[in-house]
């Protein structure tokens, strides 16, 4: 089979690879279309250090299992017994795994491995373009899990990349109103509003951030960091009003530094998000089912043989793009 392998820091190239080995319980998805997740790009930069070469990228598909089946799959894997995965948490599993990390074979190929327990099939009328966001779209209906907004809550979110996106998107349909995204793209942030934001505001130049903060007026009831930058996350700490929810989405930065004291003073509550259960996944895949959730407009499309270039646009040239896809197979 053709599988697209991460060879160097910003190099991958397409290599001809035998089929998955099927471990017990394991089911073998014929790939159509595989997503380029953030945490691929900086795998492709060399910036993670769970994704060293050679290895195959990419843990977004939507394929077919042999029977025909169309289906996408959660490819976070949990052990389904450790203290996090009884408790419902598998996102936290203690022996967690992800394909296109470590040793596993991600999607940029032809065919991957999987657990049978891990796919979940979908009606033939499910565009792949939407599919595809099954994953992403997971950890946004976690993370606002967690948050556990009041009706007609003011929501304020740090990046319009992707992940900023589909939080708009889903913001919508969970009583967020007046939401503010802050970026430094102009081009998506204009995108933004066609998604629903109220305001998009670019944040480069102080003048910039002086409007954000008046918008914010007393300050947001939640604020997204879907960037992960040092300043990103001290922006969505200066937008939360007092007693409100800072939530930290964004991986960019390992460390930073925050204005504790102010914080503190205010009573910001805290909260940390990551990946996605099970049940989100599945929440995920109803919203995009019924079409409450899109990116298609922003959505391109290469052939696996054009890995290299899908990279190096979306790293370095994204432009109004908020998802890259390989088309592995028309199946
Ligand atoms: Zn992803
Ligand atoms: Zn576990």
């Amino acid at each position: 089979m053709r599988a697209l392998v991460y060879t160097a820091p910003e190099k991958v190239q397409l290599e001809e690879k035998p089929r998955p080995q099927l471990q017990s319980g394991e089911v073998e998805v014929a790939i159509s279309l595989a997503g380029v997740c953030g945490s691929d790009i900086s795998g492709f930069l060399g910036h993670s250090a769970r994704r060293k070469p050679p290895l195959v990228l990419g843990h977004e598909l939507v394929g077919r299992l042999p029977d025909g089946r169309r289906v996408v799959a959660n490819p976070l894997i949990s052990c389904g017994y450790c203290p996090a995965c009884l408790a419902g948490a598998q996102n936290l599993c203690s022996s967690w795994r992800l394909l296109g990390m470590d040793q596993v074979p991600g999607t940029f190929a032809d065919f991957v491995a999987i657990p049978g327990t891990q796919v979940y099939e979908i009606p033939e009328s499910l565009p792949s373009t939407r599919a595809i966001l099954t994953e992403p779209l997971a950890n946004i209906v976690h993370l606002f899990r967690l948050v556990g907004p009041l009706p007609f809550f003011r929501l304020a979110i740090v990046g319009a990349g992707t992940m900023g996106a589909l939080a708009v998107a889903a913001s919508r349909h969970i009583g967020a109103h007046g939401v503010l995204v802050v970026d430094v793209n102009d081009q998506r942030l204009s995108t933004m509003k066609q998604l629903g934001a109220k305001y998009a505001v670019n944040t480069k130049t102080p003048e910039g951030v002086a409007e954000a903060r008046k918008l914010a007026g007393p300050g947001f009831d939640v604020v997204l960091d879907a960037s992960g930058s040092a300043p990103a996350r001290q922006m969505a700490f200066d937008l939360c009003r007092p007693g409100g929810q800072v939530v930290l989405l964004g991986m960019g930065a390992q460390k930073s530094e925050v204005d504790f004291v102010t914080s503190i003073r205010k009573e910001h509550r805290v909260v940390m998000s990551f990946a996605y259960t099970p049940g989100d996944f599945r929440r995920a895949l109803d919203l995009l089912i019924a079409g409450e959730v899109d990116l298609t407009p922003w959505t391109v499309q290469l052939p696996l043989e054009q890995g290299q270039e899908a990279f190096n646009q979306i790293t370095h040239n994204p432009g109004a793009t908020l998802k890259m896809t390989l088309a592995v197979s028309p199946n």
